[in-house]
Order: structure tokens, then sequence, then C-alpha cells
């Protein structure tokens, strides 16, 4: 049975239809974020109406429509809690009854890393674990966890989606979460140029004239000796490291996926995160694994079936 699939991101929002694991037919749309989701609404259903033609489905006769959201949401409700300066409308919009009018089938919402982790654990590099947790590395760090084969959602639904904003320098970087030193605001991309400018030996680092600090620039500047460079990725392996250690040892762990915008750098990431973990995530029972995801484009929309089912047997 198909499901309708929607990924909302900062930048672009995905559409796709899955079935059986894997993915039909897919899209990507501008997100637009600054005029609101309650807009992005009718060029969604447009897109997936597109998509439905194209292989010959009836939007009708799919099994649900399943939204991953990057923020936290309320999975019962279907309702986006807070939106961290992304889409301000979200939290008044009723997805719910968007669905409804727009397919007639039962709709999903659910935070997006929440939703990446569903996806990886069912179709990609979380195969064959109980519990795992995945950490997306990008403008912010996105977290979510799965215990002894069930999504981690707790009573609020957030446990498990704040990895990213554990106090990890207290005192440090404020955040727009509300805290100061979190791990998003001490390694996040969207501070990456403050940090690097702030350095005082920026003057004479290659970073000075990259056309734009982003990971990429920092990964490969740091390969050929740049100090400030250097400095600059191993704070943040360190960091994400940590980040890493925390996780397993706060839910009995034996994994962690890693994906998001910067593993470009993976070569390097995940040796340092294991080599990290190995040294310090002491666990009683073995060796934790990192692995970098495998469907680093799809992974939220390769979680939609399993989430619709869970939905409808719930
Ligand atoms: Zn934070």
């Amino acid at each position: 049975m198909t499901v309708m699939a929607i990924d909302v991101g900062g930048t672009r929002i995905k559409t796709g239809l899955v079935t059986g694991g894997s993915l039909l037919a897919e899209s990507k749309l501008p997100a637009e974020a600054a005029k609101g989701l309650a807009a992005a609404l009718p060029r969604i259903e447009s897109e997936l109406r597109k998509l439905c033609e194209r292989e010959g489905i009836d939007p009708a006769d799919c099994h649900g429509v399943a939204m991953g959201f990057p923020a936290l949401v309320d999975f019962k409700r279907g309702r986006v809690f807070n939106h961290y300066g992304k889409f301000v409308d979200a939290s008044n919009v009723d997805l719910n009854a968007w669905c409804e009018d727009a397919f007639g089938v039962p709709f999903a919402l659910e935070n997006d890393a929440r939703l990446a982790m569903v996806g990886e654990w069912q179709n990609g590099a979380g195969r064959g674990f109980d519990s795992l947790a995945i950490v997306t590395l990008g403008t912010g760090v996105g977290t979510a966890v799965l215990c002894e084969g069930q999504p981690l959602r707790g009573p609020h639904f957030l446990a498990g989606n704040l990895g990213g904003h554990m106090i990890i320098q207290p005192g440090g970087v404020p955040c727009a979460c509300g805290v100061r030193g979190c791990v998003e605001a001490e390694t996040g991309s969207a501070r990456l140029p403050e940090r690097a400018r702030r350095h005082p030996g920026f003057a004479d680092s290659v970073l000075k004239d990259a056309e734009a600090i982003d990971y990429k620039a920092v990964f490969s500047a740091a390969a050929a000796g740049d100090r400030v460079a250097v400095e600059l990725r191993d704070r943040a392996l360190e960091l994400w490291g940590a980040l890493c250690v925390n996780l397993a040892r706060s839910f009995d762990l034996e994994a962690i996926l890693i994906g998001g915008g910067i593993m470009g750098s993976a070569d390097v990431i995940i040796p340092s995160l294991q080599h990290f973990c190995d040294e310090h995530a002491d666990m009683p029972w073995g060796r934790i694994t990192i692995k970098p995801t495998e469907h680093p484009d799809h992974m939220a929309l390769l979680g939609a079936e399993w989430l619709i089912n869970e939905k409808r047997n719930a």
C-alpha cells in the first residue's frame, strides 16, 4: 500500500510516494518558509497529486500522508509545538483538517529527525538494531532515539529530540532554545562564520578568503594544515563526540547514525566519532557502532510507511 510522504525543511520541502520500503517517486519544492506553513500546503497538495498521477495512483487509495517537520511536535494531535523562527504560523495550522479535506486519508505528523531515524531503522543503516539514535549535523543539530524497537517519544513527545540542545559548554554561546552553550549553538554550521571570525588567528587563516565559511571549507582548510580550521574542526569533532557519548550513556544505545548537510566530510567525521566513543563510552556489554546514514536525502520520506502503519494501528 502506498503512502504519501512529506519532509518539510527550512529551505526545501521534499515530497514522495513510498511503498514496500522504497521510494516510487519524489520531488522537491522551495520551502519559502517566511510565507508560513499554511501558504505551502496548496503547493504540497498539488505536488503529491502530480506524483500520484504520474504513478497511476488515486490519492484516495493511499494508506495515508506522513509529514516530518523541523520542530517539536505533538504526534498524537498532529500539531506543531513551536517553530524556532521557521514557518511562524505552524503551531496554528490544523494539518489533520488539511489532509482530510485534500485527500480524505489518515495523517501523521512527526519531528523530522525522529521520522528520519525511523526511515534509517526500517530501510537503511539502522536495520538490525533495536536501540539507536540518529544525529543530524547541519545548520542545527537534530537527534532522535529508538529504544528497544520503539521510537522514544516520552509523555510530551520531546524525548530524544533535544540532544542537540544539551548544554555542553555552560555559559557559552546563546541559542534560540533559550540556553547558553548547547551543542547546536557551539557547533551548528549557522554560527560557524562567527566562530571563525572570533578566532585570534583569523586574519592569517585561508578561511578569511573563503567564499563561504562552512564545514566543507573548514574541513578542507584543516586537511591542508590551516591552524584556525584545524582548531574549529577538532573542537566540533570533540563536541559531537561528547554528544554521542552522552546519548549512548543516557539511552543505552547500540548504534548512532550520523547524517546531515556536512556529511561530505564523513571520511573524517565517522572515524573520529567512533574513536571518541571507543575512548570515552565504556559500555559493559561491548562497543557502540557509529555509522553514516544510508539515505541522506530520503531518510525522512522512507520513515513515512512505518509511521502511517503505527498511526492506523493506534
Ligand atoms: Zn540550543
